[in-house]
């Protein structure tokens, strides 16, 4: 399948949604490494396994990476995993999910996460029945195919299939994540709550802005695959996803910043710069000294 996820028709209605019910829940409960030490909850292969597994951690450096283990143990013994759609769950599953989903916190800390416990995990996309009711007050029910759902002040649900397909600008984990970030402010509104060097006019201005601009490209490739161009989609570099509202564009933009930040800074660099202040993180950087040198970027980044 391909990485990007449908776009709702439903977009516009979006602050109107409702969750009304969802499938079947919680086949499996359990803690993480039950009886585990909670001075070392991530055993040493399954930390090296997790992060080869993740090519865009291979930026951080020994520093980051301890820091980043000893958050991912912490998260590891505060948070409860179960799984659903008779999915097995491992300690693979945990420690990957925990890995990712602290990354965009390496810099903020776990307090960023307080006020929820679970994580569900399904094996591949799950359905959830929607009801919505438009401008018009018509109510509209539906099904939505999601590869991850965030519940304000309730669990976060991730596909396990859609968790493996990490490393390339989809990262179903880190959107949900931030999706947590945002609703520590109320609804997922794309305004996170931001520290004081960074002005709420200021990350208005330039999310929104460039959330703009991307409807207006998505629309131009909407309006090309209709008269059979099949190249439409090829110029966006962006999940289209993106679009749907400002809530999922600071989500995927989340996503594209951690996992291909090269692409997020041609596309919109005053956004990464900001994104990069939000975070207190430069992945452009690390994957700059990565590859050892700056070809791609002769443009200094911002701090
Ligand atoms: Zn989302």
């Amino acid at each position: 399948m391909g990485a990007f996820r449908r776009a709702s028709v439903f977009a516009r209605f979006h602050n109107k949604l409702k969750i009304m019910t969802i499938g079947k829940l919680f086949d499996m409960v359990r803690g993480w490494i039950d009886g585990a030490s909670r001075r070392n909850v991530l055993p040493d292969a399954l930390w090296r396994e997790t992060v080869a597994s993740l090519p865009f951690l291979a930026g951080l450096n020994a520093d980051e990476l301890s820091r980043l283990r000893e958050l991912s143990e912490r998260f590891l013994a505060r948070k409860e995993f179960a799984t659903a759609g008779g999915l097995e769950l491992t300690d693979a599953m945990c420690a990957s999910i925990a890995v990712q989903g602290c990354l965009p916190i390496l810099n903020l800390g776990l307090r960023c996460y307080r006020g929820w416990v679970g994580i569900v995990v399904y094996p591949d996309e799950f359905v959830i029945p929607r009801v919505i009711e438009d401008e018009f007050g018509v109510v509209h029910e539906y099904d939505d195919i999601a590869a991850g759902e965030a519940w304000e002040g309730g669990p976060l649900l991730i596909s396990w299939r859609d968790a493996q397909m990490a490393g390339n600008g989809y990262n179903v984990v880190i959107h949900e994540f931030a999706h947590k970030l945002d609703m520590l402010g109320g609804e997922a509104d794309g305004v996170p709550p931001l520290p004081a060097s960074i002005p709420r006019s200021e990350w208005e201005g330039t999310l929104f802005s460039a959330h703009d601009d991307f409807c207006s490209r998505v629309d131009a490739a909407e309006a090309r695959a209709e008269k059979r161009d099949d190249s439409a989609w090829e110029a966006l570099a962006i999940d289209p996803y993106a679009a749907e509202n400002h809530g999922e564009f600071f989500a995927v933009l989340s996503e594209t910043f951690f996992e291909t930040p090269d692409v997020l800074y041609l596309e919109y660099p005053a956004l990464y710069a900001l994104l990069s202040r939000f975070y207190r993180q430069a992945p452009l950087e690390r994957t700059r000294s990565n590859a050892g040198e700056c070809r791609k970027f002769p443009v200094e980044m911002p701090g």
